[in-house]
């Protein structure tokens, strides 16, 4: 059986990484598959399990061996996905899931356009980003405004995704659900 990506999109806040493992909780056979980044870990985070790190120089040999399959500049930092990670998961028929910003999404919805769904995650107002983004630690400041900046931007890209979840505040358990039945013709 052929396996299939489901990529996580939406701003930052809007809940991915939380519907992530939520959903690997009542589908373990559902993988994580991790990118790659050159920020620095948050607390907790572990090298191969939230992200591949790379220093600028590893992130700048990635590039140049045309290992990425897109990247982006995200808040200042660089992440990529690796065509080679993807490839692999699809052709031994992994159920991969992976967070990734609304450019890089479309990217890699446009290069497996039959083995992917591109679903935008999306909270009910970008005041209530700023608060989770705050709540999860995040320090007021400029990495915050840039994060928020970059809002919009996505906001306007919603509707080039397969689908949408919306994550309302204190409903993360009605965003699982419609995750899980847009993601029920995939599985087993
Ligand atoms: P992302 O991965 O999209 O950046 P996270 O999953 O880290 O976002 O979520 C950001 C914060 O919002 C976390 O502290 C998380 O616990 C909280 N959160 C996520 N979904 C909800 C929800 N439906 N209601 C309330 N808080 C939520
Ligand atoms: P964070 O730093 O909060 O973990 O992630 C910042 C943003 O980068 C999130 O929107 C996340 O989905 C996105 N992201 C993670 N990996 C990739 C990737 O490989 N490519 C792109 N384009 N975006 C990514």
């Amino acid at each position: 059986m052929r396996g299939h990506l489901f990529l996580l999109i939406g701003p930052s806040g809007s809940g991915k990484t939380t519907l992530i493992q939520e959903v690997r909780k009542v589908l373990p056979a559902v993988r994580f598959i991790p990118t790659t980044t050159t920020r620095k870990p948050r607390p907790g985070e572990e090298h191969g399990r939230e992200y591949f790190f790379a220093s600028d120089e590893e992130f700048d040999a990635l590039i140049e061996r045309e290992d990425l399959l897109e990247w982006q500049w995200v808040h200042g930092n660089r992440y990529g996905t690796s065509r080679q990670r993807f490839e692999e998961a699809i052709a031994s028929g992994v159920l991969g899931i992976t967070s990734i910003d609304v450019l890089g999404g479309i990217a890699v919805k446009a290069a497996f356009p039959d083995d992917s769904t591109s679903i935008f995650v999306r909270p009910s107002s970008p005041q209530e980003l700023r608060r989770r983004l705050v709540a999860r630690g995040d320090t007021p400041g400029e990495d915050l405004e840039r994060r928020m900046e970059r809002v919009e931007m996505e906001f306007a890209q919603q509707g080039r995704c397969d689908a949408i979840v919306t994550n309302d505040d204190g409903h993360l358990e009605a965003a699982l659900e419609r995750l899980i039945e847009i993601m029920r013709p995939y599985l087993p």
